[in-house]
C-alpha cells in the first residue's frame, strides 16, 4: 500500500487539527464539514502552555500568539464581595516553567489559522456542505455517505464531528449525549464598554455557590470574553445552543458583583449553550476508523482542556500515521493508547471542578476562606494542573 489516503469527519478545531497533523506528514487527506460556510462560535477559548506546544508541533504557533492575548495570571473571585485570590502567574513565569505561554484566544482566529495552514498544502482538502450520514468499511477501506447521495471512499477514518458525533454512533451504537445539568451564558464585550478597572489581561473565575462566571481579555485586549455557567433541572429548548436575552442572564446572577451585572449589561447579544457529555468511553477505535476531540472525550469546560485535548490527539494521531502508517489497525491502536487515559483524567478532573466552582461555602466570605485556602492553596493547584502543563505531545510514547 501506498500511503494511506484518510478521511475526516467534521471540521472543526479537532478536525482541521488533526488535517494539519497528517498533512505535515505527508498524508492525503479530506474533511467532511456539514456547515455551508466555514466559521466558528464568537467567543474566546483558553489555551494552556501544554496547548500551545501542541500548536507549535503543528507549525501554527507563532501565527496564532500574534493574534491572542497572554494572560499575566489567573485569579480567583468570590461572587458577591469581589475578594481575590490569586491562582497562579501566567505571564513570565508560564514560559519558564512550561516552555509556552498560557493565550486567550479568538475562536474563530484558532480555526482560521489551521484551516490556512491546511489550505496551503492541500488547497482542496475541505469539503464544506458535506453532511456525512453513514459509514461502513469492507476490504481495508473505509466508505463515508453523505446526505446529498455522494461518498468518499479512503483508507482509514477520523471521527472528528463533535459531541454529537455520528461517526461515534455507527462504530459505537446509537445513544444521545447528555445534559450536564449545567449550561452557560456565553457573550463578548467590546473593551471599551467596560471601566478602566476591569481591563486587566487575567483569567478570571467568579465562583459562587450554584453558578461561576469566567473572563478574559481576547485579541490583544480589545474584546472580553464572558462565560456564566449556571446549574439547570433541565434543558427546555429543543436547541442546545440558542440566543438569551440580557434580562433572564441577569435573573440568574441576582447579588452578584458590580463587575457581573455591568459585564452582562455591556454584553451585545448573550447566548445560552447547554453543556452536553457522555461518561468517558472504554475505547474510541473500530476497524480502520476512530475518534478525536469531543467526539470520544467531550467534556464540561471546567478545566479548559475540550480544544486543548483535541489539538493533542491531532498531533500524537500524526505522529502515530508517522510511525506505523503502512498498518492503520496498528497506527489507530497506538494514537488511542496513547490517548485514552490521559484524556479520561482531564474529563474527570473537569467534572471534579464543578463542585470546586459551585461550593456551597461559597455562600458565606468566611466559609469561602476556608475553602479557598483548603482547595486552591498552591500545593492542590500544582497537583492538579502541573501534569496537564508539563505534557508533551512531541515525547509521548506512540
Ligand atoms: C462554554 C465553553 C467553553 C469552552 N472553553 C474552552 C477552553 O477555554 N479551552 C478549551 O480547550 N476548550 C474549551 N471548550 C471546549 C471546546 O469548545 C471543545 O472541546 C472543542 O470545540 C472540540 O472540538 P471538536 O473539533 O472536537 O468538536 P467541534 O468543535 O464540535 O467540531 C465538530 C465539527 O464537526 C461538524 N460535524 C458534526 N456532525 C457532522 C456530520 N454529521 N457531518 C459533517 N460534519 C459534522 C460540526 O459542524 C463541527 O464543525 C469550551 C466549551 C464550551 C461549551
Amino acid at each position: 500500500m501506498g500511503k494511506p489516503h484518510i478521511l475526516i469527519a467534521g471540521g472543526g478545531i479537532g478536525g482541521m487539527a488533526a488535517a494539519l497533523a497528517l498533512l505535515r506528514k505527508g498524508f492525503d487527506v479530506d474533511i467532511y464539514e456539514q456547515a455551508e460556510q466555514f466559521r466558528e462560535v464568537g467567543a474566546g477559548i483558553q489555551i494552556s502552555p501544554n496547548g500551545n506546544r501542541a500548536l507549535h508541533a503543528l507549525g501554527v504557533f507563532e501565527t496564532l500568539q500574534a493574534l491572542s492575548t497572554k494572560a499575566e495570571g489567573k485569579e480567583i473571585r468570590l461572587w458577591n464581595t469581589g475578594q481575590t485570590w490569586k491562582l497562579f502567574d501566567l505571564g513570565k513565569e508560564a514560559i519558564d516553567r512550561y516552555g509556552f505561554p498560557y493565550l486567550t484566544v479568538f475562536r474563530p482566529d484558532l480555526l482560521q489559522v489551521l484551516a490556512d495552514a491546511v489550505a496551503k498544502l492541500k488547497p482542496d482538502a475541505l469539503h464544506l456542505n458535506t453532511h456525512v450520514v453513514g459509514c461502513t468499511q469492507t476490504g481495508g477501506k473505509v466508505t463515508l455517505a453523505f446526505d446529498n447521495g455522494g461518498t468518499a471512499t479512503g483508507d482509514a477514518l477520523i471521527g472528528a464531528d463533535g459531541v454529537h458525533s455520528k461517526i461515534r454512533n455507527i462504530l459505537h451504537g446509537e445513544s444521545k449525549a447528555r445534559f450536564t445539568g449545567m449550561m452557560a451564558w456565553r457573550g463578548v464585550i467590546p473593551m471599551e464598554a467596560l471601566p478602566e478597572h476591569m481591563t486587566r489581561r487575567v483569567a478570571t473565575n467568579w465562583v459562587g455557590p450554584g453558578a461561576h462566571v469566567v473572563c478574559y481579555p481576547l485579541r490583544g485586549g480589545k474584546l472580553m470574553n464572558f462565560v456564566a455557567t449556571v446549574e439547570r433541572i433541565g434543558w427546555q429548548n429543543d436547541s442546545w445552543s440558542t440566543q438569551g436575552s440580557i434580562e433572564e442572564c441577569k435573573g440568574d446572577f441576582v447579588g452578584w458583583h458590580a463587575d457581573i451585572q455591568t459585564m452582562i449589561a455591556k454584553a451585545p447579544s448573550l447566548f445560552k449553550w447547554a453543556l452536553m457529555g457522555w461518561p468517558p468511553m472504554e475505547n474510541w477505535t473500530v476497524g480502520n476508523a476512530t475518534l478525536l476531540g469531543d467526539a470520544c472525550h467531550s467534556t464540561l469546560p471546567f478545566l479548559a482542556q475540550g480544544a486543548v485535548m483535541a489539538l493533542e490527539d491531532a498531533v500524537i494521531l500524526g505522529r502515530a500515521f508517522e510511525t506505523h502508517g503502512s498498518d492503520i489497525g496498528e497506527t489507530l491502536r497506538r494514537y488511542e493508547a496513547a490517548r485514552i487515559d490521559v484524556t479520561r483524567q482531564k474529563v474527570l478532573g473537569a467534572t471534579a471542578n464543578t463542585e470546586r466552582f459551585h461550593n456551597p461555602l461559597l455562600a458565606t466570605v468566611a466559609g469561602a476562606q476556608a475553602y479557598v485556602d483548603r482547595e486552591w492553596s498552591r500545593e492542590a493547584i500544582i497537583h492538579r494542573y502541573e501534569w496537564i502543563f508539563t505534557y508533551d505531545v512531541n515525547t509521548v510514547t506512540v
